[in-house]
């Protein structure tokens, strides 16, 4: 029989609202058993999952959409490693930290990477699911055993692992650290490790500024530099590449993996072309966010992102998405050819930075995807289309409605407060695709939940789904893959293209994520400059010739893998990026 999970979400059910209508519903309870009972102190229910039949009709009746019941892959003979409570969240299998070596964990965001850092960083003791007793040591022994996980649970209760961790919410530094970002460093120490790291990273330019005055960039080559800096066994870096280019995404997992020489390394990346290039192995990470989580074995890395992409694992003989994800363009990019607008030449000067952007076509039903180093007038050509930053030279599209996502999001307090259901409800102007959007982006889980709690990649989608669901002819999105995992990219990357498509507008999209960038886009605007001094945005191009030239400019090269289509970068000075540099084929072979 398979295994069978009821997860309750006590924020979302409100009993107020349904006077507990899945008892009333229950067959099981109709029967006058008890399968689901009131619990007395919060006056909601719980479902005994040994008599659940698992028919749903609880989960479908439930007007807050707060029962998930899930049967679990039958293959998962083994109690999880870690359950919260009572119909509550759990994770089965952790991740195995390797010495000498980068570990990624791709996947679902909500399945259990913070579950696993907390316990491999020893601050929550794995339960194996048992809530009614603190389970020895000795049992959780017995279930690692023979596994690399052994040595290291008995390293991390000798206290000898010291573990380094780089959070994923960046934006909250500002809100922990005041001051200099030199003062920042001096404090934790280390300077040679600092020197060194200020060549490596290219971070010589940041470390006068106030910390509260950084960019999105900076910020996170902050985290990260102060997590190398720390003297660790297991250092963690969740989601290294958010909010950087790609020249700084790769330095960064040039360094994190100079790191991993000496010491155990473990990385959660969304960007695959990223993970590929950092990690010697991967661990898929999937299930549904916020019921369950699966952590898979290890896997080489290229066999790893892969078998993710084509979602099904052999060797595990589980099927985790319905269609596999193959790169590949389709025939209706890059032919549009019905004349939407031409937009200006822009100049703007600012104290020290100047920007220029030519002018250029827009054509109906056309993405443009925007690619180019931070701080050379991106965000800044996105604020001059939507009127925000006046240009000195050239003029906005006047009469044109625009739909724009920053890169940053800033709510104020009242919006904050609202649910996700009222401020969609509120943002989305075309109801006939709220449905598809929020199923899309899966926001239905969401809908009770106040803005102010919601993890950065649920916000993102939210923020998305808002600015989707606007009557729009240009849509600009800048960075909309920023702390959205690999599923909710490629779903947001498809819902753009069809939205933009069906509804014959334009779309600007800014992303640093080449693989999605590729793949979304018709073609492609470059923008090249000196960081913070000056900028140019070169007319749009095809993709073809902008990514073979963006690539040249800062001479990496990348091959396709060719069972998905995905980008491979090649290692520097291989013989395949040898190969390519010299037919200036820096991204399209063939
Ligand atoms: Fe009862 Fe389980 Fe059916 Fe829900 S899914 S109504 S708890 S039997």
């Amino acid at each position: 029989m398979p295994k069978r999970i009821a997860v309750i979400d006590r924020e979302t059910c409100k009993p107020t609202v349904c006077s507990h209508l899945c008892k009333r519903v229950c067959p099981v309870n109709r029967t006058d058993e008890d399968c689901i009972i009131i619990n007395s102190e919060d006056n909601k229910p719980n479902i005994d999952e040994s008599l659940c039949i698992g028919c749903g009709i609880c989960v479908n009746k439930c007007p807050t959409k707060a029962i998930n019941v899930i049967n679990l892959p039958g293959e998962l003979n083994e109690a999880p490693v870690y359950k919260y409570g009572k119909n509550q969240f759990e994770v089965y299998r952790l991740p195995i930290p390797k010495s000498k070596m980068v570990v990624g964990l791709i996947g679902q965001n909500g399945v259990g990477k913070s579950t696993a850092i907390k316990i491999l960083s020893g601050k929550l003791k794995p339960n194996l699911g048992m809530l009614e007793k603190d389970v020895p040591m000795e049992e959780i022994m017995e279930m690692f055993k023979g596994s690399e996980l052994q040595n290291y649970f008995t390293d991390l209760g000798k206290g000898t692992v010291k573990v380094a961790y780089k959070p994923q919410n960046i934006d909250e530094i500002p809100k922990m650290w005041t001051g200099k970002v030199v003062e920042l460093f001096a404090k934790m120490g280390n300077e040679k490790k600092l020197e060194e790291l200020k060549n490596i990273l290219r971070i010589k330019g940041m470390l006068d500024k106030d910390v509260k005055n950084l960019s999105g960039g900076e910020l996170q080559l902050l985290a990260v530099t102060a997590t190398l800096m720390k003297d660790a066994d297991l250092y963690f870096f969740d989601e290294p590449s958010s909010y950087l280019d790609v020249e700084q995404r790769l330095r960064v997992a040039a360094a994190i993996r100079t790191l991993s020489k000496d010491h155990m390394v473990m990385v959660i990346e969304h960007d695959l072309a990223v993970a590929d290039y950092l990690a010697d192995q991967v661990h898929m990470l999937y299930g549904k966010p916020a019921v369950f989580g699966i952590i898979s074995k290890p896997y080489g890395v290229r066999v790893g992102i892969n078998t993710y992409l084509e979602g099904f694992i052999k060797e595990e003989n589980v099927r985790f998405r319905d269609e596999s994800i193959i790169f590949s363009k389709t025939a209706a990019q890059s032919m549009k050819t019905k004349h939407f607008l031409t937009f200006p030449k822009f100049t703007k000067k600012f104290e020290s930075f100047s920007l220029e952007t030519d002018s250029g076509n827009l054509y109906k039903g056309e993405i443009i995807g925007i690619l180019g180093p931070n701080a050379t007038g991106k965000s800044t050509f996105i604020k001059m289309l939507t009127g925000s930053v006046k240009p000195d030279e050239g003029e906005a599209p006047g009469d044109l409605k625009l739909a724009y996502k920053p890169q940053r999001i800033e709510l104020d307090d009242s919006e904050k407060e609202l649910t996700v259901r009222l401020y969609l409800n509120k943002e989305m102007e075309d109801k006939s695709m709220k449905q598809r959007i929020e199923h899309m982006l899966d926001l239905e889980r969401l809908m009770e939940k106040k803005l102010s709690t919601l993890s950065g990649g649920e916000m993102q989608s939210v923020i998305i789904a808002g600015t989707l669901g606007k009557n729009f002819d240009i849509l600009l999105m800048d960075e909309p893959t920023a702390f959205l995992d690999v599923e909710q990219r490629l779903r947001v990357s498809k819902l753009i293209r069809e939205i933009v498509e069906n509804k014959e507008v334009a779309a600007f999209i800014v992303d640093h994520d080449l693989q999605i960038l590729d793949s979304i886009s018709d073609r492609l605007m470059l923008f090249e400059g000196e960081r913070s001094v000056r900028g140019h945005g070169i007319s749009p191009m095809s993709s073809r010739d902008a990514m073979n030239m963006f690539l040249k400019n800062i001479g990496i090269t990348f091959r396709r893998d060719p069972q998905t289509g995905r980008a491979r970068a090649n290692k520097p000075g291989s013989q395949k990026d040898s190969e390519q540099k010299g037919k200036g084929q820096y991204y399209y072979v063939g």
